[in-house]
């Protein structure tokens, strides 16, 4: 069931709290060994929560919105008590001494949270291979990857293991994991959900954003997990609308925008294909397609690199062995016991990107690279503005190939880099986009629709988003596992 049915049988008392964590938790018993999406289940602590939700059901208490909800959140959200460690080693052994806005939410709205999922180390990557517990595997096949970095949220849910997951998107880490998997997830408006306590990659970018098995689970979590936050400087004042209101509104008069550079070289022929069999389905619903350029695109995945590895590069100098998880003591000195702390704790990727972003920030190179990338950036903003000028909501794919073999581009950076190539833009305008199942590949492997709409337009994508699910069965696709 829907993370919304589950809500409501619970409130309604058709089932109790307790008995829907249990079947989730027997699941994961069952079938995560084969996946991998849950790092820790936190077994005692949600059965606890499940039977307070009874409890204060029995007892004639009003429940919250997600009540006995189960729900996964990734390794990257504090959770006071609860060891936290972004897939890294140098986190080993860490428990978060308070708790993330996103997740202080979910719980006060009731929801149970069932465990931490994989992902790629500190978010940086696509595949959720970059991790120091190892990959997950897509649920639709054991030997691809299910997408990353928020990899182990994508398959819990595809795998129902979890009817909505916590994850975050920095460059696409929620959106490339929903279409390589067949759930549906979305990147709000910058700031729109407060970023408190979920492990900085690159603040500039980073989203809390959720999965959820239908585009109505999409709604519900948005309505809890939105709203200033005086904790983050950078979280919206603007009024949060109930997400959950369905609009009575058809698609006749909607405008969509076909940016012509988002089906271009590199793009899987079976994707194009589902891509633009779901815009001619919008189409005969009644909205006007008309092509749109969006000319700077070519220049995201470079500008995206620049600012995310210089922003991570200051943001994980904290880890220094001192304050935060492991610490090598075998050091002569403390200088040595910071490098040999660093040099045991972060994996491969994390240091390439550390030098990396250290290059762009150096003196004599920062304006060069960083401050240059910053200025495309802008570019790239206006073209989405000037876009919306003329369509309500742009559609394209997600990720340009479906879901590909384990250690297929672990070798090849820039190759793995190029799965974000249609996300990242919309981390960059910091404008929400969603991403909807919407086809298979003939070997089965999910494709999915993306739809990105102007800066606070969440309402405008969820409307169009469930219009199409509810028009179309491509979400039911279940694995056979
Ligand atoms: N794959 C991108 C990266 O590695 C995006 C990651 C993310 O969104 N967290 O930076």
């Amino acid at each position: 069931m829907p993370a919304h049915a589950l809500a409501a049988g619970i409130r309604e008392g058709d089932f109790r709290a307790a008995d829907v964590t249990d079947s989730f938790l027997n699941r994961i018993a069952a079938v995560d060994g084969s996946i991998g999406a849950y790092i820790e289940v936190f077994e005692t602590q949600a059965r606890r929560e499940a039977e307070t939700v009874d409890a204060n059901r029995a007892a004639g208490q009003t429940l919250g919105p997600l009540a006995g909800v189960p729900v996964a959140i990734k390794d990257i959200y504090n959770r006071r008590g609860f060891e936290v460690g972004c897939g890294s080693r140098i986190l080993e052994g860490y428990k978060a001494p308070y708790t993330a806005t996103a997740v202080a939410r979910m719980e006060a709205a009731g929801a149970v949270i069932l465990g931490r999922t994989n992902m790629d180390e500190f978010a940086m990557g696509s595949s959720t291979e970059h991790s120091c517990h190892g990959p997950t595997r897509n649920p639709f096949d054991l030997e691809r990857a299910p997408g990353g970095s928020s990899g182990g949220s994508a398959a819990a849910v595809a795998a129902r293991l979890a009817p909505l997951a916590l994850g975050s998107d920095t460059g696409g880490s929620v959106r490339q994991p929903a279409s390589l998997c067949g759930v549906p997830g979305i990147k709000p408006t910058y700031g729109r959900i407060s970023r408190y306590g979920m492990i900085a990659y690159a603040s500039s970018l980073d989203h809390v954003a959720p999965f959820g098995r239908t585009v109505e689970d999409l709604a519900l979590a948005l309505t809890v997990l939105s709203g200033e936050d005086p904790r983050d400087s950078t979280s919206l004042a603007d009024p949060v609308p109930d997400y959950c209101q369905p609009s009575s509104r058809s698609m006749e008069g909607l405008r969509v925008g076909i940016p012509e550079e988002y089906f271009g070289e590199g793009l899987n022929s079976e994707v194009e294909t589902s891509v633009r069999t779901a815009i001619e389905k919008i189409q005969a619903m009644g909205a006007t397609i008309s092509p749109l350029s969006l000319p700077h695109t070519e220049y995201a995945i470079p500008a995206y690199y620049l600012i995310a590895t210089s922003e991570a590069s200051s943001n994980l100098a904290r880890y220094d062995g001192v304050r935060f998880g492991m610490r090598h003591t075998d050091a002569p000195d403390l200088e040595s016991m910071y490098s040999n702390s660093r040099q045991a704790g972060f994996g491969a990727e994390v240091k390439l990107r550390i030098l990396l972003g250290a290059f762009c920030l150096c003196s004599g190179y920062y304006d060069a690279w960083y401050l240059k990338a910053t200025k495309v950036r802008t570019l790239i903003r206006r073209d989405f503005e000037e876009a919306f000028c003329n369509c309500d909501v742009i559609m394209a794919p997600t990720s340009p190939i479906p879901a590909f073999r384990l250690k297929e581009k672990l070798d090849d950076p820039l190759a793995m880099y190029l799965c974000d190539v249609l996300t990242a833009p919309a981390n960059l305008a910091g404008i929400p986009a969603i991403s909807i199942p919407c086809g298979a590949t003939s070997e089965g492997l999910p494709i999915g629709l993306q739809i990105l709409g102007p800066a606070l337009g969440e309402q405008e994508i969820l409307r169009v988003a469930a219009a199409y699910q509810n028009a179309t069965e491509h979400h039911q696709m279940e694995p056979i596992l």
